[in-house]
């Protein structure tokens, strides 16, 4: 029997999915490309699919979940999985299943680059040469040798982070409240508290899924625990900061710098504030891409809906529970 994979939201980048489409008929599937603009477009048009594939859509819904009795796996194509309920799914009995590894190297070394666009302003030179000036920046620049990176959520990407900050001569410290202090020491990071790591950071740098353990976890309380000299960094998502408190701090002086590629509103509005201030360092949500990257990913999103086709699992599900009450294929 044929397992129908249906996409919900193909990409451009990814289009016209020839890859995917031998891949998944060699592995006993078939790949549908749809472009559902609503829930009941998917529940209408995924009728008969095992597995969905997401790539940004938030129309697989519980409600959607619920009404296709087929679904059995959503996979994302991205880490971040924040726009499917996994808990609801695990109810439902359906499995999620993300891209975990794909763009890590990618991420991290956008992290630094964002570090280094406000830590030898980079951004302010280039916007003021771009303008006709000619003029060094007349601020206290320190180097970055010596310095502290505070890495808020140390696992795959915080951790080569990390790697790429020590071998600059960077101290790196972390906050990770899963992951053990010798853990930790032994990637060559120091543990800290969340209230220390804001406090001791000339940098920051945030790498922690969207949950709601870190939804706005970086709020007006935590950047008045920040130094003013501090440059905060975020390449996870744009939720865990409060834009509105974030724009407050920096157009006050209480933080010093950002660097940016994810938002709370994406695409960015024309009229957002952040577009305008100083000493701030937007990317549009690039930091996963390369022609590397994309390729890793189309093998690894592939990988996993075969191992799923042939054993009816997949040793990378993010909500791991729902295998006692997984539903039967129809
Ligand atoms: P990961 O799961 O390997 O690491 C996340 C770490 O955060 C874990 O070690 C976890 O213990 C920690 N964590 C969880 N809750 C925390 C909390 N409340 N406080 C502190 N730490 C906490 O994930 P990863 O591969 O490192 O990716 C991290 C995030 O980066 C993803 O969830 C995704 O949203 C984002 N991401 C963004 C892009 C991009 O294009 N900008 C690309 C890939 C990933």
């Amino acid at each position: 029997m044929t397992v129908h994979v249906f996409q919900v939201d193909p990409s451009p980048r990814l289009t016209p999915y020839a890859y995917e489409r031998n891949a998944i008929a060699e592995a006993g599937g078939e790949l549908i490309l749809a472009n559902c603009a609503n829930e009941a477009e998917v529940i209408q048009q995924a009728r008969d699919a095992e597995i969905i594939l997401v790539s940004w859509s938030r129309y697989v819904t519980p409600d959607v979940m619920a009404a296709l009795p087929k679904l059995r796996l959503i996979a994302r194509w991205g880490v971040g999985y924040d726009m499917i309920d996994a808990d609801a799914a695990a109810a439902l009995g359906i499995a999620v299943v993300n891209t975990p590894t794909y763009c890590g190297e990618e991420v991290a070394e956008h992290a630094i680059a964002l570090l280094f666009a406000y830590g030898r302003r980079l951004t302010w030179s280039h916007e003021r040469i771009r303008a006709g000036l000619y003029q060094a920046p007349p601020f206290v620049i320190r180097r970055l040798s010596g310095r502290t990176l505070g890495i808020i959520g140390c696992g795959r990407i915080g951790s080569k982070v990390a790697r790429r900050a020590i071998a600059l001569g960077i101290n790196v410290i972390a906050y990770d409240p899963n992951r053990s202090d010798d853990d930790l020491r032994a990637i060559g990071v120091e543990p800290r508290s969340f209230d220390q790591v804001l406090a001791e950071a000339d940098y920051l740098t945030l790498h922690v899924p969207l949950d709601a353990s870190t939804w706005h976890m970086i709020d007006a309380v935590a950047l008045a625990k920040i130094r003013p000299e501090t440059m905060l960094i975020n390449t996870s998502r744009g939720a865990v900061i409060n834009q509105t408190a974030l724009v407050d701090a920096l157009s006050s002086g209480r933080l010093a710098a950002a660097g940016l590629d994810v938002y709370e509103q994406e695409p960015m509005a024309p009229d957002n504030p952040l577009r305008s201030l100083e000493h701030v360092t937007l990317t549009p949500h690039a930091a996963a891409w390369s022609e590397d990257s994309i390729e890793l990913l189309r093998v690894e999103m592939c990988e996993n809906v075969a191992e799923w086709i042939a054993t009816g699992w997949n040793h990378k599900v993010v909500n791991p529970e729902v295998r006692s009450h997984l539903r039967p294929r129809l």
